[in-house]
């Protein structure tokens, strides 16, 4: 295994791979990734992902486009591809419900071998490995809010199973290649999370509530609208994922805001943010649709220093607006 590259290794040599950097959150990191002057490859199929969110970075990142299930692709940077890598941050993966049940085999395929050709980058070229894991893990949870010690309550056999194992799998191969290989990994679980980039047409609960909202048509009540989520704003996440990246931490780390909304709450949060007359309509639940989430962020405030800065309502107005820009 190369030697690993640490925290204190001059910026300008730095080189850090993303996947799914052409996604909702991994075009986030990766900007911050380019404004503190690291070099960033991003590797991306675009199935759930548009370049044009990097297109603002023109050729200060370089792009590869692959499905990481097959490997990542980094020969067809020819000479340009790193030797070494400081770190791997593994984002790829359909995350809306309507994405991943429109693709299960490929949701299970870019956890299980996706994560596997990611970890083999991290070994060969000396990085340290971010995943991005997601609060699925806790299935519908027994134990509120989540800490990360919970095991969770998943159904390994139901629609959601096909995430929500291939994220499960996705940690137990990276905490493989560690005890195995003495791969330096880091575990990042994200709560809901939102913001701009998130597509209008992504189909999570908040991109659906804000534009329905904005357009005056009925807002998409799935159930009776008690279930709760925790929502983050992207900008928090990703600073969490940062620190997460250039710290120690070898355990999974919940990254999530422990205030928690009914959906029904947040159908008034966007009511106030929009001044909506639009009325609400009650769809089907889905099946497995977990009834309460909310994370125990103790681990992330105390190892990372980390906590969510952005409140419900100036997170929404942020993403208004950005929603409002994309169709003016
Ligand atoms: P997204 O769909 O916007 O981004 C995912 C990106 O991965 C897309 O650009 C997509 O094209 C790419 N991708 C998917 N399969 C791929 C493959 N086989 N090869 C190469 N690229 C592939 O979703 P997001 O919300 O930005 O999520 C990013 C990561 O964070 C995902 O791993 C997701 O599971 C995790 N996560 C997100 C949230 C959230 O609320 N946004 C919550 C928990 C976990
Ligand atoms: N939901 C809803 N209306 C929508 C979309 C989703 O009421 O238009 C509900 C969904 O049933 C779930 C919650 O909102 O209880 C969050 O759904 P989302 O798809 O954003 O993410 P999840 O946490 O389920 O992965």
């Amino acid at each position: 295994m190369a030697e690993q590259p640490d925290a204190q290794q001059p910026l300008t040599e730095r080189v850090v791979i993303v996947t799914g950097g052409a996604g909702f959150v991994g075009s986030h990191l990766v900007d911050r990734l380019v404004e503190r002057g690291d070099r960033v490859v991003v590797v991306d199929n675009v199935v759930t992902g548009t370049w044009d969110n990097l297109a603002h970075l023109g050729d200060r990142i370089e792009r590869v486009e692959a499905d990481v299930s097959q490997g990542l692709a980094l020969d067809t940077l020819g000479d340009r591809a790193p030797d070494t890598v400081y770190g791997v941050c593994h984002l790829a993966s359909p995350a809306s419900p309507p994405a991943y049940l429109a693709l299960p085999v490929e949701t299970l395929m870019v956890g299980s071998e996706g994560t596997r050709h990611a970890l083999e980058v991290a070994r060969q070229r000396g990085g340290r490995f971010l995943l991005a894991s997601t609060s699925e893990i806790y299935g519908d949870p027994e134990v509120h809010p989540q800490p990360e010690t919970y095991l969770g309550n998943v159904n390994a056999i139901g629609p959601r199973g096909c995430y929500d194992e291939a994220k499960r799998f996705a940690e137990a191969m990276t905490m493989a290649y560690a005890r195995t290989h003495g791969v330096s990994v880091r575990i990042a679980r994200l709560f809901n999370t939102y913001g701009p980039r998130l597509r209008a047409e992504d189909g999570r609960v908040v991109s659906n509530l804000l534009t329905q909202a904005m357009e005056n048509r009925p807002m998409s009540i799935y159930g009776d609208g008690t279930q709760t989520r925790s929502f983050g704003y992207v900008d928090d996440t990703v600073d969490g994922l940062l620190r997460l990246l250039d710290s120690d931490v070898q355990m999974p780390v919940n990254l999530g805001t422990p205030t928690e909304f009914s959906i029904l709450e947040l159908v008034e949060a966007v009511r106030r943010v929009t001044g909506t007359t639009a009325e609400v309509v009650h769809l089907e639940l889905p099946t497995d649709d977990p009834t309460q989430r909310q994370p125990d962020i103790g681990r992330a405030k105390e190892l990372l220093g980390w906590k969510p800065e952005v409140t419900l309502i100036d997170g929404l107005h942020r993403y208004a607006d950005w929603l409002s820009a994309q169709t003016a």
